[in-house]
């Protein structure tokens, strides 16, 4: 088939990837155009394991390619929409690039072409979509809703094996060609209507950040009781109705899809006047367990008026460049107002993290141990490996103080202790 994909991000490029390797011709189309001419030369625009090798090879058999203009819209089967609905100012989801997308390619798509909506968009939004095509070609045109699951960090294993395919439409027809798109990746498909397929997105998101909510109150009633959340979280996955994954307490939740996908739904059901008081309160919790780092480095320090402070991390999670919603973006600028001075490290996010903030007070440095050189605390918010396997004897050596806040619950406490740090993690006993 002839793929056309409009918005070549995180979702858009490593969807692109994933249907090139299947064998489809592939045009992703983005307005950015220092975003295509980047791609083009064969240089991805996001750090994702794995990507560039796939992108090089697809790119030299002429299967995948990039572009700025929606006119390749005219070529395809299908066309698939991914591009970024991100959160407005009043939590709801921003629908203008999807809309202004929609109708820019409208009326080159062909008649029998189906289009497919990848973006996490709120019920109801597919069929507008279906209503703007009309209204600029007076067509009605096939869409289908297939939200997208993948994580980042492991956005192509992601794609290449996703544990489920939803695909909702109210066309038979169009939902069977979308199903024969997806059927080499996974016999899990899920048809259903197109209200259900795009709220079966946001229950996804809003359930898994309900369980990061629920262990992180769970971890500060185990600082309270001196119980230790890691274990109480083993012995709770050993059930399998409840299961291990997303039990791991924390600084709590960041990134581009949970914070704004849960402000969307209660969105949502406020449009319907429904009071959702337990997704509030996820809400709330992830918002307040970002402090702890503050408040551990109070407890351990003091005022932090012309200390050092190292933080380790920018990214929302390990495996990726990206800080939106960043825990990291709210804690810095707390430690700069404080009088600190922060001395950073990321592996990937560096770029991305200084386009959303720059301070005098704030260095940046390539390595961990660098980083932490001259400081009277670390504090650890992404847990990339470069800092969990850091050598704890030579991280205290080069330090002013001794003080190894972990926000993500990495490290082995014992080990810390040993290596003469003072160690504070998040539901687990202080050890010094
Ligand atoms: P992104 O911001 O990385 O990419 C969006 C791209 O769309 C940008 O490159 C932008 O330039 C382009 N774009 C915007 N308007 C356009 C237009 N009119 N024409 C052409 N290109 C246009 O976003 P993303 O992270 O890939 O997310 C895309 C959608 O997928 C969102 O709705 C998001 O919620 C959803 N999603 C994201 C993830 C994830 O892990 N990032 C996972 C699942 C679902």
């Amino acid at each position: 088939m002839n793929i056309v994909i409009i918005g070549a991000g995180y979702v858009g490029l490593v969807t692109g990837v994933c249907f090139a390797e299947l064998g489809h011709r592939v045009v992703c189309v983005d307005r950015d155009e220092d975003k295509i001419g980047l791609l083009s030369a064969g240089r991805p625009t996001i750090y994702e394991p794995g990507l560039e090798e796939h992108m090089i090879r697809l790119m030299s058999e002429e299967r995948l390619s990039f572009s700025a203009s929606v006119v390749d819209t005219a070529l395809a089967d299908v066309v698939v929409v991914a591009v970024g609905t991100p959160q407005r100012m009043d939590g709801a989801s921003d629908l203008t690039d999807l809309e202004s997308a929609v109708r820019s390619f409208a009326r080159f798509l062909r008649e029998d072409a189906i289009v497919m909506i990848k973006s996490t968009v709120p019920v109801g939004t597919n069929e507008r979509v279906r209503e703007w095509i009309k209204e600029e070609t007076g067509r009605n045109a096939d869409t289908v809703s297939v939200p997208e699951f993948m994580r980042e960090g492991s956005a192509l294993q992601d794609s290449f094996h996703p544990d489920r395919i939803v695909i909702g439409s109210d066309s038979e027809q169009a939902a069977a060609r979308a199903a024969d798109l997806h059927a080499p990746l996974t016999s899990n498909i899920l048809h259903t209507d197109l209200r259900t397929a795009e709220m079966i997105k946001y229950a996804s998101n809003a359930f898994l950040a309900t369980k990061i909510s629920f262990i992180n109150e769970m971890a500060n009633l185990c600082d309270k009781v001196g119980a230790d959340v890691q274990v109480v979280a083993a012995g709770m996955g050993m059930d399998p109705r409840i299961g291990n994954a997303f039990l791991k307490a924390g600084i709590g939740y960041g990134g581009s899809c949970f914070p704004k996908d849960t402000h969307a739904l209660l969105q949502i059901a406020g449009h319907v006047d429904y009071d959702f008081k337990l997704l509030k309160a996820v809400i709330e919790v992830n918002q307040t367990q970002r402090k702890r780092v503050l408040v551990a480095l109070g407890e351990q320090l003091g005022a932090l008026e012309g200390l050092t402070i190292a933080v380790w991390g920018a990214s929302f999670k390990p495996g990726t460049d990206d800080v939106r919603s960043a825990p990291s973006l709210d804690i810095v600028p707390e430690l700069v107002s404080s009088g600190a001075a922060v001395r950073m490290c990321d592996p990937a996010a560096e770029l991305g993290f200084r386009r959303a903030y720059e301070h005098p007070q704030v260095t940046w440095h390539k390595e961990p141990l660098s980083a932490a050189e001259g400081a009277h605390a670390v504090c650890l918010l992404t847990e990339w490996p470069v800092f969990t396997e850091v050598d704890l004897t030579l991280l205290r050596s080069v330090m002013a103080a001794p003080v190894l806040i972990d926000g993500r619950n990495a490290y082995q406490g014992e080990a810390v202790k040993e290596a003469g740090l003072y160690y504070t993690a998040v539901g687990r006993p202080v050890l010094r």
